[in-house]
Order: structure tokens, then sequence, then C-alpha cells
């Protein structure tokens, strides 16, 4: 496998620390609210990353963290924290918010063929192993203690810079332009390993601690998890670009000064997902979710296989226009997929012959669109047999996971068919006002996403095409 790592800025191939073995991390979501799809696009990237790599040999074990517990990072942070803010919006404790919305995530995951980590953790469960990772930290001189907090002193870290390529003084510019600043740090860039006393008084999530009742800073639990879980060594860490500064700038410096040596060799970050506004967010405009995507009739599958036709590492503007396409795409794709029979004798040569370029295209840097291509090149190619074509289809689904060979889930069906009875009782409604612009209106609607309306004298039906 040929990878793509931020720390070095270029194409690797990839080595894991102990043979066939691999450790990988991701970070998880902050569980307070739904995730959007810009969010699922790293996860969706991460999940084909760690399908690939078991495709091509790997032994890969996988674990992901929950942020339950705040999202702070220094006493200068600025808004609110949202799992507080969750919590006051819906007027629940930020336990039950936690717990609806990992369950709401787990849920999306499910829904986009996207494996559940063998291991997740929730960073609340874990203070334990922060506050030991911390204690050492200030016993060797990497922390200390201002205010009531502790923080992590950067100037300790070796290459504190080298992940995000960023200098000192872009971060004091930073840290000047956009946030208060907190005197109790000795830089500007110093971060919370644990806070006691804050702005954010009202934590409803608070332990004890050698320093006092309080809380972590954001940054140390996927430290302490990937601690507990893998031990001193990780072969690759993921998240979205967003997340190389702070987050895992700070992840590798509390690492490397807790365990002493260099502790995760590769790090790979999937491109955001915009829409035509620009960055996707959770507050700005239609809240584009899962479950949104469903309530207007497409399948979770229909994004997924949106995303992998782009490559991870390019940022991807969502339009609804877009999805559209991948639609139909999709829906002809299974069209001859499963017309396939499994008929006849498999052809070993052809299939390792597709098979060896599948992979190629896989170990390029997680080339999903030239995966899909070879796809559609075996489906073409006519001197291969249905049987072969069908193994080939279910072998290379391992990773690509579209469902190519299972006839549309019901539960998706489902909610279609209720969507779609809603807009025939909507427009019947319409036209029995006269307001004939708005019937027409969700009959054009409908057609757009391939659900034609047909009136017939016993009321309306419809077909998908
Ligand atoms: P959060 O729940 O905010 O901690 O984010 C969960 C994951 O989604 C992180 O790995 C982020 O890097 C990633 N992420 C956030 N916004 C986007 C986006 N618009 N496109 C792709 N990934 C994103
Ligand atoms: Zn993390």
């Amino acid at each position: 496998m040929k990878i793509y790592n931020t720390l070095s800025k270029k194409i690797e191939e990839f080595v894991p620390n102990v043979d066939g073995q691999v450790k990988m991390y991701t970070c998880g979501p902050t569980v307070y609210h739904y995730a959007h799809i810009g969010n699922l696009r790293t996860y969706i990237f991460e999940d084909v990353l760690e399908k690939g790599l078991k495709y091509l040999g790997y032994d890969v074990k996988r674990a992901m963290n929950i942020t339950d517990v705040g999202h702070l990072t220094s006493d200068a942070d600025t808004g609110e924290d949202k799992m507080l803010k969750g919590a006051q919006r819906e007027g629940k404790t930020v336990y039950e918010i936690a717990e609806f919305y990992t369950e709401a995530f787990l849920n999306d995951m499910k829904d986009l063929n996207i494996k559940i980590p063998e291991t997740i953790e929730k960073a609340s469960d874990n203070i334990d192993v922060y506050i030991e990772m911390i204690e050492k930290m200030l016993a060797d001189d990497y922390a200390y203690i201002s205010n009531g907090n502790v923080y992590f002193d950067i100037s300790k870290a070796k290459d504190y810079y080298q992940l995000s390529g960023k200098n000192p003084e872009d971060l004091m510019i930073g840290v000047r332009d956009t946030v208060e600043e907190d005197k109790a740090k000795r830089n500007p860039a110093d971060f919370v390993l644990w806070f006691t006393l804050s702005k954010f008084e009202n934590q409803a999530m608070k332990w004890d601690s050698p320093w006092g009742v309080g809380y972590p800073g954001w940054h140390i639990e996927c430290s302490g998890i990937n601690y507990k879980v893998f031990g001193e060594y990780l072969d690759i860490h993921c998240g979205g670009v967003d997340n190389i500064f702070p987050h895992h700038t700070n992840e590798i410096a509390q690492s490397e000064a807790f365990v002493g040596h260099k502790w995760c060799n590769y790090w790979c970050h999937g491109a955001y997902l915009n829409d035509e506004t620009g960055k996707m967010s959770k507050s700005k405009g239609e809240f584009l979710t899962v479950s949104l995507l469903k309530s207007k009739g497409y399948s979770p599958i229909d994004y997924r296989f949106f995303c992998l036709n782009s490559h991870y590492r390019n940022p991807l503007t969502f339009t609804y226009e877009s999805l559209d396409g991948a639609r139909k795409a999709l829906k002809r794709l299974k069209s001859k997929t499963l017309a396939l029979k499994d008929e006849g004798n498999l052809d070993n040569e052809s299939f390792t012959k597709y098979d060896e370029l599948y992979k190629e295209a896989l170990s390029n840097d997680l080339n999903t669109s030239s995966m899909i291509t070879i796809l559609y090149d075996v489906l073409k190619d006519e001197s291969l047999n249905d049987k072969t074509k069908l193994e080939l289809v279910k072998s290379f689904d391992k990773v690509l996971s579209l469902d190519l060979l299972k006839e549309e889930e019901s539960v998706i069906d489902t909610d279609l068919e209720k969507m779609i009875q809603e807009k025939i009782v909507e427009r019947k409604e319409a036209k029995k006002n006269k307001d004939f612009a708005t019937a027409d209106k969700i009959r054009d609607e409908l057609l757009e996403q391939g659900i034609k309306l047909i009136d017939t004298r016993e009321g309306t039906t419809y077909e998908l095409i």
C-alpha cells in the first residue's frame, strides 16, 4: 500500500511496526448533534482504508473515540462548550445527549456500510488514563500548572510544527487575532491537559484529580485512548484535514512526551466536503444528514458512491444534482451486477488479472475512482463469463461496500415509499385547491429524483426510472 503521509507530505510505502499487523486509530465524533454528511465523508474514507488494508492481507485493529466530554483546549477558547449547548438546546442532560447522538452516529455508519471499529471508547470512560499520562508529563517537565489548570508546554515538544507545516509566527498571529489571550500560559499556543478553573464553569461532567475537581482537555482523550488500546506504538492515525492542527499536532506532542519516543508513523487526512456556499456546518441552512437524504428518497449508499467517485484528498462539493448523477449511475451499475448469473466455471487467470489491477489502484493512495473504473471494465469485458464477473464483483465489493449484489434494502424502500406517498397526498391536495403550480412542482421534483408519477382513474401510482 502506498499512502500519502501528512507527516512527510509525500506518498510513502506503508510499512507497519509489526509485520502484517496494523494498529489504526480514527478520531471519532463529538456527540452533541447529528453527524453531517461532511463528517461522514471522512468516516467513509477511513472505512475504505481499513477494508483496503485488509484486502491487501494486513490484519487491522482499529479503535475510535467518542468525544462526550467537552471539546475544549484552552481557557481562551471562543464560543460555548458544544456538549453543554446541545444539552441546553434539547432540555436533556449531557449524558443523555451523548448517548442519543452516539446511537444516531452508529446508525449512520451502518446505513453507509461503514464497518464499526472493533474498539470504541468514550472519552468520559478513560479519566484514569489521562490522569496517569498528565502526572508523568508534569514529573518530566513537559507540563506545568498555572491558574488552576495543567498546561502542556509546547516549547518542550520535539518537532511541534512538523505535521501542520506551520511556523511559530503563524501561531502567534492566530492567537492574537482570533482568541482572547490566556494569561496563565507560558507560550500562547500551550494547551490545557486538565481544567479545574475555567470560564466554562457549568461543565456537567467533572472528576476528582490530583489537581482538583475538573475535566480533561480535548486532545488528551485521543492520546489516552490510544495508549490504553494500543500501547506505545501506533501505525496509522486518521481524521479530517481540520484535525491536523491543533488536534493531531497536540496528540503527537503529548503521546511522544509520555512514551518517550516516536509514536505514530503514518498520518492520513481526508479532505473536506463543502456545500455550495463553502464549508459545511451543523448550524448553517439545511443541515445535511443521512436522515435528510433518506427523507428525500436517496439511499445512503448513493452518497457513499458519490464520495468514492472522488479521491479522498480532493475537496468535494456537495450538490443534489451531483448526488442525482451518482444515484443514477449506481442504479445502472447495480442493474448490471444483479443480472449476473452464477453460471459457468471461474476463469482463474482473468480473475487474478483484474484483481491485480484492482489492488494496484487501491494501493495507489486509495484511488477509489480507478477501482470503480476497473469494476466497469470487468462488466464490459465480453471475454469473461458471468461466474468470473460475479466473483470479481463480490470481491471488489468487500472494499467498495456498495451492496452490488444485494437487492434494494426493504428499510430504504419503506422510507422511500413513505416519502412518495406523502408527496402524492400533498399533490392531490394542491390540485383540489386548484394550486396547479405546486402540484406540478411536486411532480417535477420527484421526476428529478427518478420517480415518475402516473395518474390513473384509481389514483396516482409511480414508477422508478
Ligand atoms: P467532529 O464531530 O466535529 O469532531 O468531527 C468528526 C470528524 O469529521 C473529524 O474527523 C473531522 O475532521 C471531520 N469533518 C468535519 N467537517 C468535515 C467536512 N466538512 N468534510 C469532511 N470531514 C469533516
Ligand atoms: Zn482525536
